[in-house]
């Protein structure tokens, strides 16, 4: 398996730290407001890794955290007049709706920044007993970036470079830093502020210093991978490299992954642009798995551009896979019980060939593009070569082949009960526009079409009612 390494910016074999294991660390989200739909990006294409991990037998440790102290939160809760939590609270439970509606399997573990504050501390004492950090006056502990020789070798940038474009200090406010580029890991409070104690001031974490922290309790020292979107590299990675390398003196990731941007009209979504559409809103209109098709259909580190058509196709292909599912479904009953014949083994062939077509494109940096593709041709020959008069064998290895890779992919081989009923409201409600306009022929047809799908209308005083048969 190949996996494209942001730090040495080749392919790279996939070897896990320890047979069978894998060990991945990605970044989550601020949860100040619902997520929108860049944030979905990474968690819907780190959760397909992790499937693909699954599938091929790893036992996969999966830590993901949520960011519940930061400005933003705070601002927020200040705008409301509540405290913070209220606001983290709310916004990871409303995640992680929007995360089962899309599918993404809850981490093995999804740590809160601020329950970590004793590992922090800990971690923030040692960089500075070894040198890495220093207290300015007011008690703000900075790292010390020139105190490690590695960094810049995830971003690729030169310290002399004066990377984070800081020309001087006083315009930043931070004239007690040595270096511009130097990062908070602690900083004081301010009035109305969330606070812990800590030896240098009363205050709170710095963001990069929280991932180090909880990567290593969850996780240990090493990590196989850890992902995030690209904006992540700089500063963050590189930040939380120099902190978990610099005290543990080993190589803290053995690969960096991070996808690409999620774009509107070619430019990056992010809520400071306000250019931004949330999961929620889009689960107003469609299946949240018709989002994860569409983020699939990508590869991860090409830039994707959000829009109308691209959701359309994405909701025609799911429902061909659905309806393929349905089919399969049905024939299962009718198939006939013998052996198979001659052409049925060469669909069983042709079969294998597209399995191997979608291992190979996933082992091939997760090129869900590809991968995908495989799976519509396997939906295709499933169409095309299985009948009522198939053997039962032929009927059953289509369908659960589909289904282990629809696993892969995240996408539920059922249709989910609320699209049924959705789409069942619908027929009801032309049924009653056809009866009003007459079109009285119309309207037994849908009352058959409704029959087929096993719904039972009944026509009361209050309206049509209906049940399933
Ligand atoms: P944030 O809440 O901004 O820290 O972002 C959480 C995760 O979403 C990070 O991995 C970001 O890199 C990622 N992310 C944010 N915006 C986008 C976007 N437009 N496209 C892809 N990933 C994004
Ligand atoms: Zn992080």
């Amino acid at each position: 398996m190949k996996i494209f390494d942001t730090m040495t910016k080749y392919k790279e074999d996939f070897v896990p730290l320890e047979p069978g294991k894998v060990r991945m660390y990605v970044c989550g989200p601020t949860v100040y407001n619902f997520i929108h739909i860049g944030n979905a990006r990474p968690m819907i294409f780190f959760d397909t890794v992790r499937r693909y991990f699954l599938y091929k037998g790893y036992d996969v440790n999966y830590v993901s955290n949520f960011t519940d102290v930061d400005d933003k939160i705070i601002k927020a809760a200040v705008e409301e007049g509540v405290d913070p939590s209220v606001i983290s609270e709310r916004y990871i439970k409303e995640c992680k709706k929007d995360m089962e509606g899309m599918n993404i399997m809850p981490a093995t573990t999804h740590p809160l920044a601020t329950q970590e504050i004793p590992g922090m501390l800990e971690m923030i004492q040692q960089l500075i007993d070894g040198g890495h950090a220093y207290v300015a006056k007011d008690g703000t502990v900075y790292y010390r970036v020139q105190s490690f020789r590695d960094y810049g070798k995830l971003s690729h940038k030169n310290l002399d470079d004066n990377m984070s474009g800081l020309r001087t200090l006083k315009v930043t406010g931070e004239e007690d830093k040595e270096d511009p580029n130097d990062f908070v890991l602690w900083k004081p409070k301010k009035e109305g502020e969330p606070y812990w104690e800590s030896p240098w001031c009363d205050g709170r974490p710095g963001w990069h210093i929280e991932c180090s922290v909880m990567s290593k309790k969850y996780l240990g020292e090493q990590i196989d991978i850890h992902g995030g979107g690209e904006d992540l590299v700089f500063p963050h990675h590189e930040n939380e490299i120099a902190q978990s390398e610099a005290v543990s003196g080993k190589k803290f990731a053995k690969y960096w992954m991070h996808n690409a941007f999620l774009n509107i009209d070619n430019v990056k979504m992010s809520k400071s642009l306000g250019n931004f559409k949330t999961v929620r809103q889009i689960s107003e209109q469609y299946d949240l798995q018709i989002l994860r098709l569409f983020m699939l259909s990508a590869h991860y580190r090409s830039p994707l551009n959000f829009s109308a058509e691209m959701m359309e196709s994405a909701k025609a292909s799911l429902e061909r896979i659905l309806t393929c599912m349905e089919r399969l479904k049905d024939l299962a009953g009718k198939a006939q019980e013998r052996e198979l014949n001659a052409a049925e083994e060469e669909t069983l062939k042709s079969l294998e060939t597209l399995v191997q077509k979608f291992e190979s494109s996933m082992e091939d940096d997760f090129n869900t593009a590809d991968a995908l593709s495989a799976v519509f041709e396997m939906v295709k020959l499933a169409n095309v070569s299985v009948t009522e008069e198939s053997a039962k064998e032929l009927v059953s290895r289509m369908d659960e082949t589909l289904r282990k890779l629809l696993d892969v992919l995240g996408i539920l081989p059922e249709r989910k009960k609320e699209t049924l009923d959705a789409e069942v409201e619908a027929l009801i409600a032309e049924r009653q526009a056809a009866r009003k306009a007459r079109n009285f022929a119309r309207a037994d047809e849908i009352r058959n079409q409704l029959t087929e799908m096993g719904i039972l209308l009944e026509d009361t005083r209050e309206g049509v009612k209906w049940k399933r048969a």
